[in-house]
């Protein structure tokens, strides 16, 4: 009987009859003894579910199980626990870089909104292109181009 018997439902799992220790003293598996450790790291270390052994028995706290002693399962727990927190955070901080994207879009549609309200105010008033280019170091032409479109609230000629 091999260690994998040790855990419920085990029995389902296909692999389990390919483990190396089917037929072997479970017990090997969990005694303190030096002598039984070396006899079932032995059979581990040929064994060709190895890998599926370990990701099963990584929660139980007794017993060899893939080769790993509680304690050393303990520790490759918290190293995948670690690489976990280290996915989160870095997920975090991508997605905080986005959020900042789309508010500096948000911003920038705002700021141009804001822009074209003084243009249009300014031309309302009668000042001309020329006068509206000047404050944002265009020239007629440029600010012309840029605004007159979005100023014209007529559909007329808009090119003083
Ligand atoms: S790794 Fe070891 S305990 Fe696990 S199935 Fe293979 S021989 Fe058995």
């Amino acid at each position: 009987m091999g260690a994998i018997e040790a855990g419920s439902a085990l029995g389902a799992r296909e692999w389990w009859g390919r483990a190396a220790c089917a037929g072997v003293d479970v017990g090997l598996f969990f005694r303190d003894a030096q002598a039984s450790r070396v006899q079932a790291l032995a059979i581990c270390v040929v064994c060709p579910v190895i890998e599926e052994c370990r990701t099963v028995g990584m929660s139980e706290v007794h017993g060899i199980w893939g080769g790993l002693l509680p304690h050393e399962r303990a520790r490759v727990d918290a190293e995948r626990r670690a690489v976990r927190r280290r996915w989160s955070s870095e997920v975090s901080t991508r997605d905080a870089s986005l959020s900042a994207l789309d508010d500096a879009v948000r911003a920038a549609a705002l700021s141009e909104s804001v822009v074209a309200q003084a243009v249009a105010t300014a031309r309302a008033a009668g000042h001309s292109w020329e006068v509206v280019g000047r404050a944002f170091g265009l020239s007629r032409q440029a600010a012309h181009k840029r605004w007159a479109s979005s100023t014209r609230v007529d559909g007329g000629r808009d090119s003083g």
